[in-house]
């Protein structure tokens, strides 16, 4: 920060968490740095009720206490500038140029640190970082995870081969300066492609996977497997959701999209049964052993689309009594809303990332003969414009099954 920008940070408060950083308009993460945080939220509060005035007046939304470097799920793409210097940071929006950074406002700032000791720490191992336009060079990305109640930490290097150069050494020296990593692995990424991560992956220290507690459940996380960047605030989502499903101990439910059955392990408590169905592969496996290490026993794991495996159920003419769905931006396919219009389950808890798919899918849904009760914003985004949102529907009166 220049003494010019710190002097108008001391003149104007509302100025001052512009200040705090230096390539927000290039990198676009933090599109509301600008704004107050009060401000931040009345225009949530303000965009997601015009958005929900067709259906209902939504609740208070739900803020954070304490805003700044909420993100517990760091992701920095690694190059190199002109003069061959290793740089990391992040892809200048709609591009692929990097922006240089070593601290982000709403990212975990150990995160940030370790990021940087990883850049310092390549030219003496002699590893180079890749260069997207001759294909040289070995690291492609770093991405850390962090869990929030656990403080576990995981390291992710994204690699162009599976072969770290005196890859032991080099553990050794990440964890001298953070002592506080409890794992590291390697993900290897050969294709000239968009994606972070790859297929392969090789632990080379700690488990290879981090835990973190969520309404009193412990949940593993794996590099590959979604789970929430804002830890803090999802708690808050959780319990919504369940008041929300208002379960009484008796009910079948499904939990659609239920990545490492976070939602579903958490309700299994006041459920009958919970079913959860999810598509990627390594969050279903984590599913499945932070269902074990939960001792929940009346929960069981699916890996498919949940659209298909909702058209299965449809025609085995299965009885579900709460549908909680956690759809990706995208929203719910076709197939999978007519299959919830034939399995008719009295309740649907809807989580959504996407206001606009959101109100796509209410209005299909209340075609289909359910209305929305009750909505909540939930702030899962500090500082940009993204909102999430928990609404609950119920089938009118009169439409039996
Ligand atoms: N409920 C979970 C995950 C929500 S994110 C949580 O709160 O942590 C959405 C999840 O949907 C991701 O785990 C993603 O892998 C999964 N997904 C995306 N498309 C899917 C599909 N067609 N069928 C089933 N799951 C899908």
């Amino acid at each position: 920060m220049t003494q010019e920008q710190s002097g108008k940070q001391k003149q104007n408060g509302k100025q001052k968490q512009n200040a705090v950083c230096s390539v927000s308009d290039k990198c676009g993460g933090c599109k509301w740095i600008r704004k107050s945080y009060a401000e931040q939220l009345a225009e949530k509060s303000k965009r997601f009720s015009k958005l929900m005035e067709p259906f209902c007046r939504p609740e208070p939304i739900l803020g954070m206490d304490q805003p700044a470097h909420y993100r517990h799920k760091v992701h920095a793409v690694f190059g190199e500038d002109r003069r061959h210097n290793v740089i990391s940071g992040i892809y200048e929006e709609k591009s692929h140029r990097i922006v240089p950074v070593d601290s982000c406002y709403i990212e975990e700032e150990q995160a940030d640190a370790i990021i940087v000791t990883v850049r310092e720490l390549l030219p003496s191992f002699k590893i180079r970082p890749y260069n997207e336009d001759t294909g040289y060079g070995l690291l492609r990305h770093v991405l850390i995870r962090k869990g929030y109640a656990t403080g576990q930490i995981m390291v992710v290097l994204v690699l162009t081969s599976p072969i770290l150069p005196s890859k032991n050494n080099f553990v050794k020296a990440l964890l001298a300066k953070h002592p506080e990593i409890t794992t590291v692995v390697i993900n290897v990424n050969d294709r000239g492609t968009s994606m972070v991560l790859g297929e392969k992956e090789q632990v080379i220290y700690g488990k290879g996977y981090i835990e973190d507690v969520l309404c009193g459940k412990v949940f593993r996380i794996s590099p590959k497997s979604f789970y929430q960047v804002n830890p803090a605030q999802t708690e808050k989502l959780y319990r919504k959701a369940l008041e929300y499903a208002a379960l009484s101990g008796k009910e079948t439910v499904l939990d659609a999209y239920c990545g490492t059955g976070t939602i579903g392990i958490i309700a299994a408590g006041q459920a009958g049964q919970v079913i959860g169905v999810e598509l990627n592969k390594d969050a279903v496996w984590d599913a499945k052993r932070n269902a074990k290490q939960n001792r929940v026993e009346n929960i069981t794991f699916y890996q498919n689309d949940a659209g298909r495996f909702l058209v299965q159920m449809a025609e085995r003419g299965v009885q579900l009594d709460v549908l909680l769905m956690d759809p990706p931006r995208s929203g719910n396919s076709e197939a999978f809303l007519q299959a919830v219009a034939a399995i008719k389950p009295g309740k649907i808890v809807y989580v959504s990332c996407n206001p606009e798919t959101l109100v796509r899918d209410l209005k299909q849904l209340g075609k289909a003969g359910w209305q929305v009760k009750r909505a909540v914003g939930v702030d899962m985004f500090p500082f940009t414009d993204a909102t999430e949102a928990v609404c609950l529907l119920e089938r009118r009166l009169g439409l039996h099954k």
